[in-house]
């Protein structure tokens, strides 16, 4: 069951223990979870059930305690100063030692922060003490919900609570910017203009056609902070040698020169927790070993096993 909460406090002790919570912000209504632990990050994959990971925006209470996550610039600075608490969405570097678990940005290294203008978003917030990651808290492909009842629902019986602040204001998405290279780059529009934004830090990057709208994120290509192992992935392997490492999922295959399980047990949502820190470990470690590659076992293609699937896949293929 899904309670219908009004008080923050009591919202973010569940965020807290690792559950979710849909909470309103001025744009629509998030599916918050905290950011900093890994499982509870995959949960809300589960529950959105999407076939992929896209990054999710981390909210927090004040540019201060978001700026303790990522590398802020000059530009950064000023725009939080002139629109935050607001619909405005930053993706910056992460800081080295960010807490932050790597599935919420999908295995970027980068990330995207954002200080919600909702007296309750504010609160809970505030009462969590850490960052929420929260996509909007509707289930894939389906329209963005403005009421707690909208979350009821999409998501209803997957999660632990809503809190309840009545419609969202805006109701339409954040204005995402990127600001990790030198021109500044509107990803996606939404309640803050490109022309209230580009008064304060000058002329935005023209929008490229390769920008792949639905992930607002920019062309493979240009991916170069997308993580990929450096070693060759080999999918749905049924055997290993010692000369390869084994990214294993359930009992694992014999044999292999070096092993990180992703999940022992067999479970998807562990194995979604640990993948992208396993294949960062486990490409240093084959590679101080000299090691040839990694073999990862076959993942059942559902539930979340298609959103590590689809990764795996990506990191799998041959490379430009
Ligand atoms: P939603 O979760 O529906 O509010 O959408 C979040 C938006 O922020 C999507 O368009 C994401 O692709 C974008 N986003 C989040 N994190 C990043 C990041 N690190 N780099 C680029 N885009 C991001
Ligand atoms: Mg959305």
């Amino acid at each position: 069951m899904t309670a219908i909460l009004t008080d923050p406090e009591e919202a973010a002790a569940l965020l807290r223990r690792g559950e979710l919570v849909a909470f309103p912000t001025e744009t629509v209504y998030g599916l918050g979870g905290d950011a900093c632990n890994e499982r509870a990050v995959a949960r809300i994959f589960a529950a959105k059930g999407r076939p992929r990971f896209n990054p999710l925006i981390c909210h927090l209470p004040e540019a201060e305690a978001a700026f303790a996550e990522v590398i802020a610039d000059e530009r950064a600075r000023i725009l939080a100063e002139s629109f935050w608490p607001g619909p405005l969405t930053l993706v910056l570097p992460r800081r080295p030692g960010c807490r932050i678990a790597l599935l919420a940005a999908a295995g970027l290294d980068t990330l995207a922060v954002r200080v919600p203008a909702h007296p309750l978003a504010l609160a809970l917030l505030r009462a969590a003490g850490r960052p929420v990651a929260a996509p909007s808290a509707n289930r894939s492909g389906r329209v963005s919900p403005t009421t707690a009842a909208h979350v009821l629902e999409e998501l209803g019986g997957g999660i632990a609570a809503v809190l309840d602040g009545g419609p969202c204001p805006i109701g339409l998405e954040s204005t995402v910017l990127d600001l990790t290279s030198r021109q500044a780059l509107l990803l996606r529009p939404g309640g803050v203009t490109r022309e209230a934004i580009e008064a304060v830090i000058g002329p935005l990057a023209q929008p490229e056609p390769t920008v792949a709208p639905e992930r607002g994120l920019r062309s493979p290509g240009q991916l170069a902070s997308h993580y990929a192992p450096s070693l060759p992935l080999r999918l749905a392997a049924s055997r290993v040698g010692p000369e390869e490492a084994l990214l294993a999922f359930g009992d694992p295959l014999p044999g292999a020169g070096l092993v990180f399980n992703l999940s022992a047990a067999g479970e998807l949502e562990e194995a979604a927790a640990r993948l992208f820190a396993g294949l960062r470990w486990l490409d240093a470690e084959a590679g101080r070993r000299g090691l040839s590659g990694i073999a990862a076992q076959p993942i059942p293609d559902r539930g979340l096993g298609e959103a590590i699937n689809d990764r795996l896949r990506r990191a799998a293929a041959p490379r430009a």
